[in-house]
């Protein structure tokens, strides 16, 4: 949960087309070659064109960036408005989740964990440094005034579960005071987090139960709210409401179609990039990039229990071309560590786990939790892992053991990065009346979530469009958009 986390994945234009020749596993390498095709589809050379056409509008550029951050800001801030207004019910299910809030320190005084900013250790990069200093500039130039440079001694005074990290990533002088190497520092940094498995079915219930019920016209009690899972929808039927083009019903995989006028339809289709083309709306260039996550769950051995009593936090370790969230702590006498990130391109396909990219990321994501947790993964493993690197072997035995579950995924992502969202298009360019899209969130649609929506279903809203930073990014996020645009900009 940061304001910058929807900029994490698309590397932009020229550098994009640079990385695509880079095997993922180098440095900034977003490459696969044990997919078929996955560079050279239809879906691939049209994303390749327009990221190309868009890098030639710097300023174009500079201006959408600027407007996520400050989009993502908003985001964070309604995510905290979600905690502040909600109900006993809905905040006791926000805390069960582990939500950890994004915003400005309510604590005077000392920083502490888990009051809106958090510690980002950045190591083995030449210029980390740099690196920290420019992250402090773009979160102070959005309003977040806390950032500071920490010293090895403020980050183990700040979470002591960090100490052995802190000890093998720093130098001693004579009285033994410690500091960093020069590839390493730690950020103080604007920052939450929050366990989606967890919220997303306990929010189900609750809006499920909160919505009431109605009388459908058998008669027959239904919930206002439904999830209807395993019904793909197929196609979209389309019509005329007067002069309006509308969208008149759905068909469905299993043969169903439901047929009505009188609705409103919102495609939020998400991974299934290509979706929105496939029914007959316009989509920008699409892409998907595959993302791999390892979630570990260890027994607390009962010696132990004392001492990972506080264990809870959320951050992300910057390496060089990767970034690894990470959300640790104790839930139901189990260290629970979840850990992602890494890209690689695969345009139009799904990505699998035991692909080269998801074995080897994995494998990857892996030793950086053991070079920051060492003794979890010491739990974990039965012995002494500290400065070990860890092998596929070690890996595969906690799979085996249901210590870990390995998982790639892909975020969807257009041609410029940014998300899609509002009016919907047909083919012929078209305005559906009846319809809307949020999709396209990338890396961030957790962080983004709340703003995407409030932004897309205010498309119309004066409200919505009176807001400088709202209604900038509802036209670049529009969802007929083409990189010729960026082009005669240039021009
Ligand atoms: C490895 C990894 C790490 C990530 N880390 C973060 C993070 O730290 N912070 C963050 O904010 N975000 C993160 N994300 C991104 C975040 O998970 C996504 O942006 C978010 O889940 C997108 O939500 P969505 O609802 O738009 O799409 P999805 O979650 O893809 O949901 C789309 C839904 O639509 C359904 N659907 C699609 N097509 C059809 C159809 N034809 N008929 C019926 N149903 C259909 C799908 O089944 C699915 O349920 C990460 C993603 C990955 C892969």
């Amino acid at each position: 949960m940061t304001p910058d986390e929807i900029l994490s994945v698309v590397p932009r234009g020229k550098e994009f087309v640079n990385k695509l020749q880079v095997l993922f596993s180098q440095p900034g390498g977003i490459r696969v070659d044990d997919v078929k095709d996955v560079n050279k589809s239809p879906a691939a050379t049209r994303f390749m064109e327009q990221a190309e056409m868009y890098s030639q509008d710097e300023a174009g550029y500079k201006e959408r960036t600027q407007a996520l951050l400050e989009f993502g800001k908003i985001s964070m801030d309604l995510w905290q408005g979600i905690y502040d207004n909600a109900d006993a019910e809905l905040k006791a299910i926000l805390v069960a989740s582990n939500f950890n809030p994004c915003r400005e320190p309510r604590t005077k005084g000392t920083s502490q964990l888990r009051d809106g900013y958090r510690v980002d250790p950045i190591c083995n990069m030449q210029n980390a440094v740099e690196h920290a200093h420019n992250m402090k500039r773009d979160y102070e130039n959005i309003g977040y005034k806390n950032c500071k440079i920490l010293s090895p001694a403020e980050v183990m005074a700040l979470d002591p579960y960090l100490t052995d990290f802190c000890k093998s990533h720093t130098v001693a002088d004579q009285a033994g005071v410690l500091t960093w190497r020069s590839d390493c520092i730690a950020l103080w940094r604007p920052g939450g987090c929050l366990d989606a498995q967890v919220f997303l079915p306990k929010l189900y219930d609750y809006l499920k139960k909160t919505m009431g019920t109605y009388a459908d016209e058998l008669g027959k009690t239904q919930n206002c709210f439904q999830l209807h899972l395993g019904k793909e929808v197929q196609g979209v039927e389309f019509g005329k409401n007067g002069d309006k083009t509308i969208v008149t019903g759905l068909r469905f995989a299993d043969g169903q179609v439901i047929r009505d006028n009188n609705c409103s339809y919102v495609f939020c289709p998400g991974e299934a990039v290509g979706t929105l083309k496939k029914f007959g709306f316009k989509e920008p260039a699409y892409a998907g990039f595959a993302g791999a996550s390892l979630k570990f769950y260890i027994p607390v051995p009962a010696d132990k229990i004392a001492y990972y009593a506080n264990f809870n936090h959320c951050m992300e370790v910057h390496q060089v071309g990767i970034v690894q969230p990470f959300q640790s702590r104790v839930r139901d006498g189990k260290i629970d560590i979840a850990v992602a990130g890494t890209k690689a391109f695969y345009a139009d396909q799904k990505p699998n786990k035991n692909e080269a990219f998801g074995k080897n990321r994995n494998l990857l994501q892996f030793n950086i939790v053991n070079e920051v947790l060492p003794e979890c993964m010491s739990l974990a493993l039965g012995r002494d892992t500290k400065g070990q690197t860890l092998t596929q072997a070690d890996l595969d035995y906690l799979e085996k053991n249901n210590l870990v579950k390995r998982w790639v995924g892909t975020r969807a992502v257009v041609y410029d990065g940014f998300p899609t969202l509002g009016a919907v298009y047909n083919h012929e360019g078209v305005e559906v009346a009846n319809a809307r899209v949020t999709t396209h969130l990338g890396s961030g649609g957790a962080s983004f979530g709340p703003a995407s929506v409030t932004v897309s279903r205010g498309f119309k809203n004066q409200e919505v469009l009176k807001n400088p930073v709202m209604s900038k990014v509802l036209n670049f996020a529009k969802s007929d958009r083409v990189a010729d645009q960026h082009r005669a900009a240039k021009a």
